[in-house]
């Protein structure tokens, strides 16, 4: 079983002819509500990958049916507690595809401890807890995850370097893109690979990934797919990899399996409600 301290947003997309500019007003061209937050979106992989999922998280009395979103993909929701109104994200898409985006973190910064505790104490050293920066208690959780004897992992997205110093020594795994693994190269002032943390895995988006333990570094390449929308492709990656490596699967097959997964999921457009089942992903690659 994995234990996911993540956040779960209600996605409010917005389609415009341009990203409105400072005092200006525009009509949207489409709206649609949706499941969204990191964490929630790694929770789908996670489940749709075939391991079990166990969220831990916030939502406020407007957020049932997120829960309910949740719960149809499979995910354990007996611990997703009640608190402030639910985060959300109001996002703007534009003819060019181009977006911007404000979140409103919500519940998910009052993750309460107890709600943490009581689902770890379901927990057997065979699992693997993992967390993202989109929620409280990060560090806490983690620690205690890994005094449990969890395998813990960290998706340090959004990227802050504090919050992955803090989880730092309790971390097994640790899963950045690109941007995130120079923004931290640069705050350490170490390279990636000297980090003390076993494994970790840097995405390249469509140039696939790199897997450094013990001081070597190996590449994987991604598979050739035409992007349709890129938004969801880390989340996904991010939950078959720790989905399988739950499972038992060695690194190198864990990896194989998560680039499939974020290959397929780059053809289509959407978010939570379209990450891919693993069937759909064995049948298209
Ligand atoms: P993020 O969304 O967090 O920035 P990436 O863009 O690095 O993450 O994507 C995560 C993974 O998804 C990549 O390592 C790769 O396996 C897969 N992926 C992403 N974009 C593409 C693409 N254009 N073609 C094929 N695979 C992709």
């Amino acid at each position: 079983t994995i234990f996911n301290l993540g956040s779960i947003n209600v996605d409010l997309v917005y389609r415009v002819p341009h990203l409105p500019g400072p005092g200006e007003t525009i009509a949207s061209t489409s709206f649609k509500k949706g499941l969204g937050g990191k964490g929630a979106n790694m929770s789908v992989a996670i489940a749709r990958a075939g391991s079990r999922c166990t969220h831990i998280g916030s939502v406020g009395d407007d957020g049932q049916w997120t829960v309910d979103t949740l719960a149809s993909a499979g995910v354990d929701t007996r611990h997703i507690h009640r608190s402030l109104p639910t985060g959300h994200a109001v996002i703007y898409v534009d003819d060019a595809g181009e977006n911007s985006i404000v979140l409103n973190a919500g519940a998910n910064s009052c993750v309460s401890s107890d709600v943490v505790a009581a689902a770890l104490a379901e927990a057997k050293d065979t699992d693997t807890f993992i967390c993202q920066n989109e929620t409280n208690l990060q560090a806490e959780a983690a620690q205690m995850a890994h005094a449990k004897g969890l395998s813990v992992a960290y998706a340090a997205a959004p990227f802050s370097a504090e919050a992955v110093k803090a989880v730092l020594p309790y971390l097994g795994l640790l899963v950045l893109n690109e941007v995130e693994a120079e923004q931290l190269q640069t705050e350490t002032g170490h390279p990636i690979s000297e980090l003390p943390v076993r494994d970790i895995v840097v995405t390249l988006g469509a140039a696939g990934c790199r897997w450094y333990r013990g001081g070597q570094r190996r590449d994987f390449a991604a598979i050739p797919v035409t992007p349709v929308d890129t938004t969801g492709a880390g989340d996904t990656f991010t939950g078959y990899l720790i989905a399988a490596l739950d499972q038992g699967k060695p690194m190198e097959a864990a990896i194989a399996l998560a680039g499939k997964a974020g290959a397929l999921m780059v053809t289509r457009l959407g978010t939570a409600e379209v990450i891919p089942t693993l069937q759909e992903v064995t049948e298209a690659f």
